[in-house]
């Protein structure tokens, strides 16, 4: 089920770090198509060598989307197997993770986050239909493809990365860090369901409109676990329509988060304009 790629067809460049039990490393892959040689520019994930018991897992990932093809999902090209090496290859998305963007740019526009916002709700509401749940949904792994303009009608246009290694196998330390973007429930069942994916839409856009900052940062895993058993909420934004929608996707019983249609929805109808008249007068429009 998978597309395998020779080893040697591979070339390799610099580090780009580390993720959850990966090495990140841009490259190359060349391929012969009609006496042509074609080389692509790609992203190459390395699974660590001390934790090769997750191969299956780390390949399940890319299987998952290789399968399924969507203009905000990540293309996965597929994998590579060198002696003990397992290697995930992939599409080079050329502005990187959303969270570094937003953090390094000086000023982005409300409509360029929320274009942002419509399209990951778009990415989802077609996982939800084809019933896939993805389970690592943050800013981190939002890729941004083209930048637009943050200024003008130039959108941005942004890419769903694969979830990686599945979290059964990531261990308890690697979940209890990823609070608050795994739904609390995970916590106990380590099962990833269609609404786990929309308490982390909801966390994602808290990073988003507050320009990448990571939500409960400097809090230790006790504190983080803590957070949780107290049924705590994420600081409110100031733009009510959008808090609103935070919270009903950030809600600890399952089966009252939104669905993808109304998320959708509610995202369409919230409008630059009023939050622009909201930070000028401190008031919105009736
Ligand atoms: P996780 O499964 O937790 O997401 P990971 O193995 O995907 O872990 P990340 O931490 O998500 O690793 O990615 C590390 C960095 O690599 C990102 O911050 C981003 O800058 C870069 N990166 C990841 N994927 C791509 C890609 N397809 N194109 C360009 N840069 C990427
Ligand atoms: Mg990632």
């Amino acid at each position: 089920q998978f597309h395998m790629i020779k080893h040697e067809d591979l070339t390799w460049g610099e580090s780009l770090g580390q993720g959850s039990f990966t090495h990140i490393f841009r490259g190359h892959k060349t391929d012969q198509r009609d006496e042509v040689t074609h080389t692509t520019e790609v992203l190459l994930k390395v699974l660590d060598a001390n934790h090769k018991n997750c191969w299956e897992s780390f390949f399940e990932a890319a299987s998952l989307m290789s399968q399924i093809s969507h203009k905000h999902l990540l293309l996965v090209y597929g994998i590579s197997v060198h002696k003990s090496k397992n290697i995930m290859v992939q599409e080079f998305v050329k502005h990187g993770a959303l969270d570094l963007y937003l953090k390094k740019s000086m000023s982005v526009s409300v409509s360029w986050k929320l274009d942002v916002a419509k399209q990951l709700a778009c990415a989802l509401n077609f996982l939800e239909e084809k019933n896939i749940a993805h389970g690592n949904i943050c800013a981190k792994n939002l890729l941004l493809a083209r930048e637009g303009d943050p200024s003008s009608d130039n959108s941005p246009f942004i890419k769903l990365s694969d979830p990686g290694t599945s979290m059964t196998l990531l261990g308890k330390d690697v979940v209890l860090d990823r609070i608050p973007w795994v739904a609390p429930e995970v916590l106990d069942t380590l099962e990833i369901e269609l609404e786990c994916d929309k308490w982390s839409f909801g966390t994602t856009l808290w990073e988003i409109f507050n320009n990448g900052e990571a939500p409960l940062q400097g809090l230790d895993l006790i504190q983080k676990q803590q957070f949780y058993e107290h049924f705590s909420n994420l600081p409110a934004l100031e733009w009510t329509e959008l808090a609103d929608l935070i919270a009903q996707c950030m809600q600890y019983q399952p089966e009252l988060r939104p669905s993808c249609r109304s998320i959708i929805r509610q995202v369409n109808s919230l409008i630059t304009s009023d939050y622009e008249i909201l930070h000028a007068t401190g008031t919105l429009p009736k």
